[in-house]
């Protein structure tokens, strides 16, 4: 077990600065989930951000996360053209979530694990819903940290993640080839099932079981009105599998044991 930092539990000024650290980390989500997405695939390093509109490059005063946005009103300081909202909505967004894993979880790897994960499951949607991809640097990326995270930080054995990954990568497998011999077309991309390989390294095979369940729940509940209406646009699954895994990851526990113990009952 790695030792951990001592639990500061609903120490307010822990969870409002893990906040903080939240929106540089949204801030720097929001340019991985552009470059990352777009085609072809840029680097998040360079060049600097610039506005897409007049190609005004961005000072530092103007990448502050939230602040910034909300002194220019949602405009660019050169053209006055708007940015877009999802920039401030990620940077939101992120940083509620590790403010919540730091109130949750205390100061300490248990939080880390969780905001990671779910920043990356947000990047992952993001992404999907964006431009139809899920980025190797997600998926592939977020398999390292999920077997690092088992290796240093003895939240979880090394095997329970190899096992979680192998689970994921080789359910998702099996779904796409007989997707794919069924309904004669791609049922699911390269990109979903090494998305569900960092998933499992996550959350163990049950976790990822669940992930599975809940994701085609969700997407068959958005998915069979969609189709009834006559939508024929091809729907993201990353973006369900996302909802579940974070789904499993913030109440998956619980789940499993009502289920083991209805199962005992039954
Ligand atoms: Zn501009």
């Amino acid at each position: 077990m790695a030792p951990e930092l001592p639990n500061a539990g609903n120490d307010p000024i822990l969870i409002f600065y893990a906040g903080l650290l939240g929106a540089v980390i949204g801030s720097f989500l929001n340019v991985c989930i552009l470059r990352w997405g777009a085609e072809p695939k840029q680097s998040v390093v360079r060049p600097p951000s610039r506005c897409p509109k007049c190609g005004r490059g961005l000072r530092w005063y103007d990448n502050i996360p939230l602040v910034s946005w909300l002194v220019l009103r949602g405009r660019c300081r050169g053209c006055r053209e708007p940015i877009s909202g999802q920039y401030p909505l990620v940077e939101l967004g992120v940083a509620l979530v590790w403010a919540f894993m730091a109130w949750r979880h205390g100061f300490g790897v248990e939080a880390l694990h969780g905001a990671v994960f779910t920043t990356i499951l947000l990047g992952i949607a993001m992404t999907d819903a964006r431009a139809y991809v899920i980025p190797d640097e997600f998926s592939l990326g977020g398999l390292g940290f999920g077997l690092v995270f088992a290796l240093f930080a003895g939240r979880q054995p090394l095997g329970t993640a190899l096992l979680g990954a192998a689970v994921g990568f080789g359910l998702l497998w099996l779904v796409a080839v007989l997707g794919g011999w069924m309904f004669k077309q791609e049922a699911m991309g390269g990109g979903d099932i090494k998305m569900m390989a960092m998933v499992g390294a996550f959350l163990g095979w049950q976790g990822t079981l669940l992930t599975v369940f809940l994701g085609a729940l969700i997407g068959s509940l958005v998915f069979v009105p969609l189709t009834l209406a006559g939508h024929k646009k091809l729907v993201p699954f990353g973006i369900f599998l996302a909802l579940g895994a974070a789904a499993t990851y913030l109440v998956g526990p619980a789940i499993l044991t009502w289920y083991g113990g209805y199962l005992g009952r039954a």
